[in-house]
């Protein structure tokens, strides 16, 4: 049904644009004394470098790699008008770990969501118990509303279509049904658990109706967002500010047709050979993969697209000023990069650097941050940003840097470093669901090195070291060893400590490689 009516509405929306923004008393709602609007767009798998703007001779000095060869005309142009974060971070760089630090402000040992989410790991779920973001916003007078991908909530046999069942056949079940009760008091709701079909997308709403839409999701999505804005539903209340979250599923895979991504953005890149696709240092384009590469910037400039018209929707309707735009992502893609097939989960670049980008007209001075930002900052600083920094839970982990941000003030206590976490499987019960995370590496990345180590999960030993001078070798294409480098080594000990012992890491508590790493 209501693809096409929904189309219709909008297009038909268009003229009713002025009327809207200049309803009520005569100006845009809300108004300039109110507290901001905020909008966190964030597609999945995309890396850091897959933004055009990086290869431009203003951005290119500020990260050490190679921009892609992409097109992203919405986001160069939105990079003049924000905070361009250079080094932001994903801490646990996969989905529903990344999604439950991006909602708690808190690291995967406390958001309740140490892996990722599918039924051979119920106990893995984001805790119902914590406050989110979202939670924070409406407590505050905000609408929430969510819209696209989420994979925080364990599959359950929830079905509202299909009521004892879950809402599909495979083993193990990824997708998910989150009902009222879980959605932490977003109220607007256009989401699914984890699906990967890019052009057969679904979504249950918020009487928790199912929708099977026949079109890309990012396109479908945003469509909702600008509905959303326009309130054509009353879908808000046009009284309160809101918080929207967008999370649209491209560019992740499967990007190998054009089942996944639309044909005008593929046609920008199916000319090009993969070396001209594929340009990092450390890239293998014998791969199986490496056919992907067009597909998967085909993804990312039709992301962009979406992005831009939301933008232009916003203006349109007189909300730029006041409203907190982001963009980012859960995590980055290796795309042939170190030779493996694993596009996340790692501690290479290529999967911990995402995009970071916010904009908030007249507060924040334009340029590129240096600032080394973790996923459970993103919280608290939004919620400083917002206004609400006396709101924030005392049990937040992550820092708020809207001080930092908007005045430059505190300089000087800024991190260090972020701390790299990759958790696998732990127990499991007698069915074979697992009910414990192993927590397989840690590490930190400071502005100059990566250094990770991980364990064995039987003796607990250290069994691989990851170690990059990034400065000198930013494809970290030589993986070096800590004794060649007795300073930086305990420099790099030292802040992995005390990063562990900060968010009380499972290695802090139980003093994983004692011998190695000086616990205080
Ligand atoms: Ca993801």
């Amino acid at each position: 049904m209501s693809y096409l009516n929904k189309t219709v509405s909008y297009l038909g929306m268009i003229g009713l644009i002025p009327l809207v923004s200049c309803g009520g008393k005569g100006q845009a709602v809300p108004n300039e004394q109110s507290a901001p609007n905020v909008i966190y767009v964030f597609p999945d798998q995309m890396r850091n470098s897959a933004m055009e703007f990086w290869s431009s001779e203003k951005y290119a000095p500020h990260i050490r790699y190679k921009g892609d060869p992409v097109i992203t005309p919405n986001l160069n142009k939105f990079a003049d008008e924000a905070v361009v974060f250079s080094s932001a971070y994903s801490n646990t760089p996969l989905s529903s770990p990344h999604r439950g630090s991006l909602l708690t402000g808190m690291y995967p040992n406390q958001s309740g969501v140490p892996l990722n989410i599918n039924s051979t790991r119920p106990f893995n779920s984001l805790r119902d118990d914590v406050t989110t973001i979202s939670d924070l916003y409406s407590q505050n007078g905000y609408n929430c509303a969510y819209i696209g991908k989420y994979h925080l909530d364990a599959p359950t046999p929830n079905d509202p279509g299909n009521p004892g069942h879950y809402v599909e056949e495979r083993d193990p079940v990824w997708d998910a049904y989150t009902p009222p009760e879980k959605r932490h008091s977003f109220d607007f709701w256009y989401s699914y658990g984890t699906f990967d079909v890019h052009k057969k997308p679904h979504y249950w709403d918020t009487a928790g109706r199912k929708h099977e839409i026949r079109e890309w999701s990012p396109k479908h999505e945003t469509d909702i967002a600008i509905d959303y804005l326009i309130n054509s539903k009353g879908q808000r209340d046009s009284s309160k500010p809101f918080f929207m979250m967008i999370s649209m599923n491209p560019p992740h895979h499967p990007y190998s047709s054009l089942d996944d991504c639309m044909e005008e953005d593929y046609n920008l890149y199916k000319d090009k050979t993969l070396g001209e696709l594929l340009i990092r240092d450390n890239v293998d384009t014998t791969m199986a993969k490496a056919a992907s590469a067009p597909y998967y910037f085909a993804q990312v400039t039709g992301v962009d697209r979406e992005f831009g018209r939301l933008l232009k929707a916003l203006d349109s309707l007189g909300l730029t000023d006041n409203t907190i735009v982001v963009f980012a992502s859960d995590h980055g893609e290796t795309l042939c990069s170190q030779g493996i097939d694993d596009p996340k989960n790692s501690p290479y670049a290529e999967s911990t650097d995402i995009p970071f980008l916010i904009r908030y007209p007249g507060k924040l001075k334009p340029r590129v941050e240096e600032l080394i930002l973790s996923t459970p900052d993103i919280m608290p600083t939004l919620l400083g940003l917002s206004g609400l920094e006396k709101r924030i839970p005392r049990n937040v982990q992550g820092e708020n840097f809207a001080p930092y941000l908007l005045t430059g003030e505190n300089a000087s206590s800024l991190p260090k470093s972020a701390l790299y976490i990759r958790n696998l499987d732990g127990a499991k019960d007698e069915n074979g669901k697992v009910i414990s995370y192993f927590p397989e590496t840690r590490g930190v990345k400071t502005d100059r090195y990566t250094l990770a180590l991980t364990i064995n999960k039987e003796t607990r030993k250290l069994k691989e070291v990851y170690f990059f001078d990034n400065l000198a070798d930013p494809y970290q294409l030589n993986n070096l060893k800590p004794d060649d480098y007795p300073a930086v080594k305990e420099q790099l000990l030292n802040e992995l400590a005390g990063q562990l012992k900060k968010t009380d890491d499972p290695w802090y508590n139980e003093k994983i490689l004692a011998g190695m790493i000086p616990y205080y």
